[in-house]
């Protein structure tokens, strides 16, 4: 019989395994059960295919990403590889031939969409072939926790209960030590062989900016570092993605919309123009880029905040898999924080969910706030050790300062405290920033706030670095912001600064850092 490697020269024409992939083929060939946790373009898809062409029988390979399957099953039959899939978008004719090549064992590879799973239908239909594996792919669908969460994930626990001889194979690109505890868990997986690549993305340069005006600082970064390059851009909100787009486009940017608010033909058009042409933007919310296989993305950056740093991994991580030199990108202010934290407030889970989301971005808020090396943290998050600076991030390459910010913390909670203890007042970073600086605005004197003790105590600070300030406060948890307007409140912790017993370390506010860092890449 030809050997895992023979398969992989002759189907591929690939010269050796990269990684693991070897070993998780040797494991998954011989039947046994695992769980892959592999960083996108790691070569996830070898280690199912290849042992679906080994093992007698076809595999069932479970996957969300319907809009994707008939490239793949195309890409594979092109290989010369007998592939079929199973999904809404077929005719009823069209499933009944798939369906009888698979009963027939005349296809090797079966893709289904997880909700077709759990019918009747297609368990009898599984019942009727010898399946030789089932691989779950996006296998992180099935947290509750995550934004790719897939309800119908959720019965695939079910293919062990039902066909205990098969082994399985979840394959996921997202790899905290809560999914991967939760996918294991969730999919009957306890007793599956982990095989955990490292997550380390050398050829991605993170870079974090403070927001000030993000669609110029967008252009300029567009125009001086990757002009003709393909790449995305993230937004949180389907106004913003348009009103980006229409910004890009006016300047001369080659850029198209996608979120699910545009019909679906007009969202399959842009995104296969942006695979097959080259240098387009795409201007995107979340719902874009799962399965995305595009190897020359070159940059990819945010104009918002993401809410947890899976998130931000894996977006960025469509940048570069074809190894080359990519730039990952986010500009966050202020306004994220407050934003994201009334999303959490108002959200409909309940206290733990929201507890959870918490926790999350609070993991986002401190890799922006970092003095540290940017992708040691994010490698630190994912439980791996990561060896001292990377030198391709911008911490890296232009390190901050560094700078003892217990005096300013200290004013500004005062602020926060007096408003609220002498006036019974809760107010937002805006008014706070004014009372520091000493501004007469109307809504000062309209609230007496320049007859407060600290009125014009800030005015070493300018009003950017104060705006740094609370961000870093908030990033740290020692200041919280709640409601609709994103008034400030203290929280537990602020009262040891307040106190003088807590030392508060800050990031310098350079603008100009982060400008000399850009030019001195290009
Ligand atoms: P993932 O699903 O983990 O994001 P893919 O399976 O799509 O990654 O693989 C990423 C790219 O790497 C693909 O173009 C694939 O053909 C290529 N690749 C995977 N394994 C190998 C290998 N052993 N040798 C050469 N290329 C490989
Ligand atoms: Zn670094």
């Amino acid at each position: 019989m030809e050997t895992a490697v023979e398969v992989l020269n002759r189907v591929w024409g690939y010269a050796g395994f990269r990684g693991e992939q070897a070993e998780i083929i040797d494991h998954v060939s011989n039947g046994g059960d695992a769980l892959v946790l592999m960083p996108t373009g790691g070569g996830k898809s070898l280690c199912y295919q290849i042992p679906a062409l080994v093992r007698p029988g076809v595999a069932v390979v479970i996957s969300p990403l319907i809009a994707l399957m008939q490239d793949q099953v195309d890409a594979l039959r092109t290989l010369g590889v007998r592939a079929g899939f199973l999904n809404s978008t077929q005719d009823p004719d069209e499933r009944r031939l798939v369906e009888y090549a698979f009963r027939n064992g005349e296809i090797d590879l079966l893709y289904v969409a997880p909700e077709r799973v759990s019918t009747r239908a297609t368990q009898d239909l599984f019942d009727g072939a010898k399946i030789s594996l089932f691989a779950i792919d996006e296998a992180h669908c099935v947290s509750q926790w995550g934004h790719d969460f897939r309800p119908d994930y959720l019965q695939l626990s079910m293919l062990h209960e039902r066909w205990p001889d098969v082994p399985r194979i979840a394959l996921t690109a997202t790899a905290t030590m809560a999914t991967r505890t939760e996918i294991a868990t969730r999919l009957n997986l306890g007793d599956a062989r982990h095989f955990t690549a490292s997550f380390d993305r050398p050829n991605i340069q993170y870079r974090i900016v403070a927001k000030n005006s993000p669609q110029r600082q967008l252009l300029d970064l567009l125009k001086t570092e990757h002009r003709g390059d393909a790449g995305i851009v993230y937004c949180l909100s389907r106004a913003s993605v348009e009103k980006t787009a229409e910004f890009l486009k006016e300047n001369g940017i080659p850029a198209l919309p996608y979120h699910a608010g545009l019909d679906a033909f007009t969202r399959a058009t842009n995104q296969s123009r942006f695979l097959r042409e080259e240098g387009l933007v795409m201007v995107a919310t979340i719902a874009f880029g799962m399965g995305i296989d595009k190897p020359d993305v070159r940059f990819v950056a945010h104009l918002d905040l993401p809410k947890s740093v899976e998130g931000y991994y894996q977006e960025t991580g469509r940048a570069g898999r074809d190894g080359l030199p990519s730039t990952a990108w986010l500009a966050y202010g202020l306004q994220d924080v407050v934003q994201q934290r009334r999303l959490i407030d108002t959200s409909e889970g309940d206290f733990a969910h929201r507890r959870n989301m918490s926790a999350h971005l609070d993991a986002m808020l401190a890799l922006c706030e970092t003095v540290e090396c940017r992708r040691g943290q994010i490698l630190a998050y994912f439980g791996e050790q990561p060896d001292g600076k990377c030198g391709n991030c911008d911490t890296c390459l232009q390190p901050p300062e560094a700078w003892d910010g217990t005096v300013a913390a200290q004013k500004l909670l005062s602020t926060v405290l007096r408003l609220q203890r002498e006036r019974g007042q809760k107010f937002g970073a805006g008014q706070s920033i004014d009372i520091l600086l000493g501004k007469k605005t109307d809504k000062v004197t309209q609230f007496r706030h320049d007859q407060l003790k600290v009125f014009g105590i800030g005015a070493d600070l300018r009003e950017a670095e104060w705006r740094g300030v609370v961000r870093q406060l908030l990033a740290q948890g020692l200041l919280a912001v709640e409601g609709d307007y994103g008034t400030l409140v203290l929280t537990d912790r602020s009262a040891s600064v307040l106190r003088g017993d807590a030392t508060v370390m800050m990031r310098r506010e350079s603008e100009r850092a982060a400008a000399k860092a850009s030019r001195s890449k290009s």
